[in-house]
């Protein structure tokens, strides 16, 4: 109750102050959650909280050390229950290194680095693609209210399940490699909600879950001490050459590969856009980039008031 009254509080003041919507009641079936803010003992693998006075039994992912601050306690659509412990600790950062890299996103290859390096897109949604319309096919033949509609939802939700599973499993993968081996990462600042408004490439978009893969960057980075540069949208980083600088304004979503009709190269479109954003991004690093950076977090300040020079880490449990 005590913090489903402080969200509560705090949508209605950002509604006030023209930053949000008015707040929604929460959908029967979203995430089935509630926050506990104090009052949490983990022992011998049992979790006491309040009303549940004889433990529940767990599985700890992680050791959790640091001050707490919440728990929030959910149930997913296929019946697990999670446990998720905010605490507050100081964070070092990580040693720091040489190497810098240009990322390049796309649907043919998930990512494409300026070092070479190509992740391959996965694809996850499209090898699931006809499970999922059987089992959806399924569901709707059943009739409503029924025990085996129930059943049939449920399996339906654990195809989803896996999907985002091995989807995550994926991005972090990458993103932790990335943030591991470079200093300064620079990225394109995708528009991905103007792009899937194209509806012949939304399915395959959503499916690369760019924005995930972009926001893990940026919190591990803040983590480990990286740099994010992040290029301006409208800059044309496959046309141009990195050779020389030709902007080729003929070039289409279709071709692959091309010659510098000014230098005579042949360019991977890819990888020469890698190049392009790394030598943006370097460019931009030492001035205007900076500037950037402090607008965005002048933006997030209010949410990190309680810790200042500590970040906030999450480790979940399961039982
Ligand atoms: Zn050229």
């Amino acid at each position: 109750m005590q913090s489903t009254l402080k969200y509560l509080d705090i949508d209605y003041k950002s509604f006030f102050n023209k930053k949000s919507g008015f707040p929604k009641f929460k959908s029967k079936n979203s995430k089935q959650s509630f926050t506990i803010p104090q009052h949490l003992l983990i022992k011998d693998n049992k979790l006491y909280c309040p009303k549940f006075k004889d433990g529940i039994k767990i599985k700890q992912h992680r050791k959790i050390n640091g001050k707490f601050c919440v728990a929030t306690l959910s149930k997913t659509n296929t019946n697990k229950y999670f446990i998720s412990i905010i605490v507050e600790k100081e964070v070092q950062h990580m040693n720091k290194v040489e190497k810098v890299i240009g990322l390049d996103l796309g649907i043919k290859d998930f990512c494409v680095c300026s070092d070479g390096v190509v992740f391959k897109n996965k694809k996850i949604l499209s090898k699931y693609e006809k499970k999922l319309k059987r089992q959806q096919r399924i569901v709707s033949r059943r009739q409503k209210g029924s025990k085996r509609r129930k059943l049939a939802k449920l399996k339906l939700a654990k195809i989803h399940e896996k999907i985002a599973n091995i989807r995550k499993d994926y991005l972090h993968n990458i993103s932790n490699k990335i943030t591991n081996e470079n200093q300064i990462i620079c990225l394109e600042d995708l528009n991905v909600k103007g792009m899937v408004k194209n509806h012949i490439l939304a399915k395959s978009i959503n499916d690369c879950s760019w924005n995930e893969f972009i926001n893990q960057l940026k919190y591990k980075s803040k983590i480990k001490g990286r740099q994010i540069v992040e290029i301006d949208r409208f800059f044309p980083s496959s046309q141009v050459c990195h050779c020389c600088g030709f902007q080729n304004t003929t070039l289409t979503l279709k071709d692959r590969e091309w010659t510098c009709p000014n230098c005579g190269t042949i360019h991977n479109r890819d990888y020469n856009a890698s190049l392009n954003i790394l030598k943006q991004g370097l460019n931009m690093a030492d001035g205007t980039a900076v500037k950037k950076q402090v607008e965005v977090s002048s933006i997030e300040e209010p949410m990190k008031l309680e810790a200042q020079s500590s970040l906030i880490l999450c480790s979940s449990l399961t039982y």
